[in-house]
């Protein structure tokens, strides 16, 4: 198949992507931080995760990674556009559920509430839930084993060093109404973990 449909695909997700945040990054910017748990680490997870966003745009304006190239097949590509789809979703109705209390990195804000309704009625962490459906739908998407798999490899790694440390932070913020909330919710995946 053309590869001219993955990058099609790629570029509509992005924007679709940048289109749901952008509106609620401007509102809970408009709210000061009271409390910003910031630190060396997360600016670096942060870089990070800046990093695997781009490089499967550069994979669609450049032949940068053309080493890595292999051919597009038609299921990957369903199921990627599914993960993507989902995925998006998810990403929508965190940002529509968080509102406000919505930060890039590890801070609290003026008034801060502790959400546990809508998509956070049964996980922790739907947002971290719905860019990783959203990066596993890339890497089915983008034949490439470079690109496809940048944005997995960056979630992977702040899922797994900023999750203690943000639930850390809220537990000490919101205390038992957190451990009750921990108590009968999980982390990403409903159910399971
Ligand atoms: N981990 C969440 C939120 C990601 S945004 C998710 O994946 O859906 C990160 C910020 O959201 C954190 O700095 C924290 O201030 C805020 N946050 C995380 N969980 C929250 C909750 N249940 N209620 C309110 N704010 C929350």
């Amino acid at each position: 198949m053309n590869p001219l449909i993955a990058k099609t695909i790629v570029i509509a997700g992005a924007v679709v992507m940048i289109a749901i945040r952008a509106p609620h990054g401007r509102r809970s910017r408009s709210v000061k931080v009271a409390r910003s748990h910031k630190t060396p680490r997360e600016t670096l997870l942060l870089v990070l995760a800046w990093a695997g966003f781009f490089v499967p745009l550069i994979w669609v304006v450049s032949p940068a990674f053309s080493f890595a190239e292999y051919p597009l097949r038609s299921g990957p590509l369903v199921a990627g556009v599914i993960c993507l789809a989902i995925g998006l979703w998810l990403f929508f109705r965190s940002h529509a559920d968080l509102g406000t209390n919505w930060s890039v990195t590890l801070e609290l804000r003026q008034e801060h509430r502790l959400v546990t309704r809508g998509v956070y009625r049964a996980i922790r962490h739907p947002m971290y839930s719905a860019l990783i459906l959203y990066a596993v739908g890339q890497a089915l998407v983008i034949p490439n084993w470079v690109a496809g798999f940048s944005n997995v490899i960056a979630l992977a790694v702040l899922v797994a060093l900023r999750l203690g440390a943000e639930e850390k932070m809220m537990a000490e913020q919101f205390g038992d109404e957190y451990a009750a909330y921990s108590a009968r919710t999980k982390r990403i995946i409903p159910g399971v973990w």
